[in-house]
């Protein structure tokens, strides 16, 4: 695997209620999460890990601070078309969206999830966590042979390495990418913040309990010695160095 150059971008913010970022909790009290979207760059060949969302999207979900994606390439230096891979942690509307932007990429997402959400999935309540313009554009994009169906476990990618953990969706994957001294694993949201790893504690909205808690013992045996980072957890802007407004760079 090629050392990898990480980046992020922030492309929003929001006050989440703790009660929705913990199962279970009564915990009363909120606090600010940040959405962010991954570039990852080895070999000549950069990946995008999850897409963030339209303006429009943001509106509608009362997400601050919003700063669509393509504006986030081009403060990195690159442009959507720039593209070749998109890694689709899973098909919520903050993982999944625009997916027209990116002209020239093939996305890279676990069959069981577009299964779910292209079928039974839409009759269920959590499907409201999907942005439907986007999903609507999957049949086309597969039709043209431009989603990889990934079928479970671990799939290498060169420059990142994709695994099936379920539990958050029935499709959620982490992305593993190897800098120059460490490994680093991107959670994406099955762990939305530090803490819900620590407490062993998925957020409210879930799909397979027990997968959940497998996956925090795999983030946390894939991250021995390495880092880790959340789906959404403000506190990653504190230990990236901040290249420009709302991007960072990871330490290599
Ligand atoms: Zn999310």
């Amino acid at each position: 695997m090629d050392a990898a150059i990480i980046r992020a971008g922030v492309v929003g913010r929001r006050v989440f209620h703790n009660r929705g970022l913990f199962h279970m909790s009564s915990e009363p009290g909120a606090r600010e999460v940040v959405y962010i979207v991954w570039v990852i760059e080895a070999g000549g060949h950069i990946t995008l890990v999850d897409t963030g969302f339209s303006a429009g999207v943001a509106a509608q979900r009362g997400i601050e601070a919003h700063v669509p994606t393509a504006e986030i390439l081009s403060r990195l230096g690159c442009h959507p078309d720039d593209i070749e891979s998109v890694i689709v942690s899973h098909l919520h509307f903050d993982h999944f969206g625009e997916p027209n932007l990116f002209g020239r990429a093939t996305f890279y997402i676990q069959r069981s999830e577009v299964e779910y959400f292209l079928g039974r999935g839409r009759s269920h309540p959590v499907y409201r966590f999907a942005d439907e313009d986007s999903i609507a554009c999957l049949p086309r994009l597969i039709k043209a042979s431009r989603v990889n169906l990934l079928d479970g476990g671990v799939t290498n990618l060169g420059p990142v390495t994709t695994m099936h953990v379920g539990g958050h969706t029935p499709g959620s994957q982490l992305a593993i990418a190897r800098c120059q001294t460490s490994t680093v694993v991107l959670a994406c949201d099955a762990a939305h913040t530090y803490d819900n790893l620590t407490r062993r504690t998925p957020a409210a909205a879930f799909h397979n309990y027990d997968e959940c808690q497998t996956a925090f013992d795999t983030i946390a045996s894939l991250a021995r010695g390495g880092r880790w980072y959340p789906g959404h957890d403000r506190s990653i802007c504190d230990t990236l160095r901040p290249i420009g407004d709302a991007v960072y760079e990871l330490a290599p």
